[in-house]
Formats: structure tokens, C-alpha cells, sequence
């Protein structure tokens, strides 16, 4: 696309948002072009908590499929649009309601733990959720002893080196993630010695072990901005690079893999944003049963300690106003 292209939808999407009223979110994993026309860039459940507390009456989530469905679990009142429908998540697909409900009668003493990484269905089925920078404290916040932590295993194995609880793992795993290796760490550690590596959850115990740091996006976000972080191993999607660069312009920043691309997150480009908000779909809903299972368990997740409430920064941070 050319710069005068991007320049014109970029104004006819700034138009149309405001004319409808809307709300631009976009995950630390989208195309930089879609970050840069955002209002929020963040976590998934940052900006689902971010929709919720907007006056905004419609919400474009440039994510995938199980981060929409959150934003209209809990704001189930707004238009919530996501621009392209086929934005999946391999991780989420790994698992499904029939699934869960046969694993849950064969462990009935289990407590669920469900990543957000999750269809709203698999939330409906679970005890509480967790999110990849607080699976660790949900965990330890529970009664029970035995865990069932789906869907991610990766995220349960870290979970599990944090804690006595006994936690089953279920077997899915993000493609994305776990594309990340030892050696890639290694080998770019090789080349930038002085930078600290700093990696998320979901990628294997291996790459793990070895890193400075694991966080999720807010996490990774956060400790770039720390006065004592100048070079940065980043063991996660790239699409987080681009945020990155951008609010720390005097750092350098280094994917640990340029394998670690996921493809559903760069399916939303500034065409479909425009075209989604033009024409009001495709419209992302929750059947109500569904829904108000799933969020119980959002909000158990949220009341616990720990819970997973956006940061302060954004709690602090005016909500832009939107002109009619
Ligand atoms: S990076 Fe992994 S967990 Fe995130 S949307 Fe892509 S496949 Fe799903």
C-alpha cells in the first residue's frame, strides 16, 4: 500500500469512527499499521476491560476470534466488530466445550483453570480463568489441590514450577511460541551478549529456563520501559517489536525468532478496519447461557487476588473522547 493510501483510509477511518462512535483496540501482535490507528494497543483482556469501561457504543477488535468474544462477554450491550472473521487462534481451537465436559467427568475432584486463550464455550465450562500474567497467582488462590489448566500446556508447566498444586495439563500449545527455540536464544544472546532475554509463557520450558524474564505482553511492555533495560531479547510474537520500538526510541530491541509470526494476527489490515466499520460487520456475539457462564468465570478471575485488572497507567488514562 502506498503511503497516500494508507494516508486516505487512515482519515476515512478516523471518520467513520467517529460517526459511529467507536473504539479502535488493537493487540500488541497486530500489523503496525493497524497499532498506529488504534486508540488502545494492548492485552487482550486490557482492552476488553478497556471496551467495558468505554461510553464508546462500538467496539472494532483488531485481535483474534476468542479476544473479541471476550470484549462482548463483558460488554455485551456494544457492537462488537471483528474486522476480518477468519482471525482464529490455533491455541483456542485446541480444546472444545464436548472435550472439556468428557476431561471434567473423568477428574470430577478438578478445579478448571482456563486461559482466556479459549473459545467463550470452553469458558463456560470452566471454574475461573486466567490470563498468561496471572495463571500463576489464580492457581495458588484456589481451595482445591488438584487442577485441571487448559488449554495451554506450556503455560500450566510454568504455572506448575511456581507451585505445590498438582496440575493436569491439557495439550494444546500456541504454533507461534513454541516456534521459538533454545537455540534461537542462544544464538542471538551470542550476538547482543549485554541485552537481557525476557520471554512469554507460552513457549517451551526449554526456552524458559534459560530467559532473564517471563512475562506476558503487559509484562514485556512494562519491563522495557525500566530504566535499567537497554538491549532486549524479545521472546514473543514480533508484532509487539513495532510497540516497543516505538515507546522506547533509544532502545534496541531484538526478536528472539523472526519464525514467530502468527498468521491469524495479521490478517486485519487498514481495508478491513474500514470496511468492518463502514458496513457494521462481522459482528462478534455471544449466545446469552454461553455468555453468562463464561463470565462468571472472567469475574471470578477478577476478584481474586492478583485478579488481572488493567494496569494503572490505563486505569489512570483518559478514555479519548468521541466526537458526534
Ligand atoms: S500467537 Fe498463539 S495464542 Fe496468540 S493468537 Fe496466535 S496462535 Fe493464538
Amino acid at each position: 500500500m502506498t503511503v497516500a493510501e494508507s494516508a486516505y483510509l487512515t482519515e476515512e477511518i478516523a471518520e467513520l469512527k467517529w460517526k459511529k462512535n467507536a473504539l479502535i483496540l488493537a493487540h500488541n501482535y497486530q500489523l503496525g499499521e493497524i497499532q498506529d490507528v488504534a486508540d488502545y494497543v494492548g492485552d487482550s483482556l486490557e482492552l476488553s476491560q478497556i471496551a467495558a469501561r468505554s461510553t464508546a457504543e462500538v467496539i472494532v477488535f483488531c485481535g483474534v476470534r476468542f479476544m473479541a468474544e471476550t470484549a462482548a462477554i463483558l460488554c455485551p450491550e456494544k457492537s462488537v466488530l471483528l474486522p476480518d472473521i477468519d482471525s482464529g487462534c490455533l491455541l483456542a481451537d485446541m480444546i472444545t466445550a464436548e472435550q472439556l465436559r468428557q476431561k471434567k467427568e473423568n477428574l470430577p475432584q478438578a478445579t478448571v483453570v482456563c486461559y482466556v486463550n479459549s473459545p467463550a464455550e470452553v469458558k463456560a465450562e470452566a471454574d475461573i480463568c486466567c490470563t498468561s500474567a496471572n495463571a500463576v497467582e489464580i492457581v495458588d488462590s484456589l481451595n482445591s489441590n488438584e487442577i485441571l489448566f487448559i488449554p495451554d500446556q506450556h503455560l500450566g508447566h510454568y504455572a506448575s514450577t511456581k507451585t505445590d498444586k498438582h496440575i493436569i495439563l491439557w495439550p494444546g500449545y500456541c504454533p507461534t511460541h513454541t516456534r521459538i527455540r533454545r537455540e534461537d536464544i542462544l544464538r542471538v544472546k551470542g550476538a547482543y551478549p549485554e541485552a537481557k532475554v525476557v520471554v512469554h509463557p507460552e513457549c517451551r520450558p526449554e526456552v524458559i529456563a534459560i530467559a532473564d524474564e517471563v512475562y506476558g505482553t503487559g509484562g514485556m511492555v512494562r519491563y522495557a520501559h525500566r530504566d535499567d533495560v537497554k538491549e532486549l531479547i524479545v521472546g514473543t510474537e514480533i508484532g509487539i517489536i513495532h510497540r516497543l520500538r516505538k515507546e522506547n526510541p533509544n532502545k534496541r530491541f531484538i526478536p528472539a525468532s523472526e519464525q514467530a509470526i502468527c498468521p491469524d494476527m495479521k490478517l486485519i489490515t487498514l481495508e478491513k478496519v474500514w470496511h468492518s466499520l463502514r458496513d457494521m460487520r462481522p459482528q462478534i456475539q455471544v449466545e446469552e447461557m454461553i455468555r453468562d457462564r463464561a463470565r462468571t468465570a472472567i469475574d471470578r478471575m477478577l476478584a481474586a487476588p492478583s485478579g488481572g485488572g488493567i494496569s494503572d497507567e490505563m486505569a489512570t488514562e483518559k478514555l479519548p473522547s468521541v466526537r458526534r
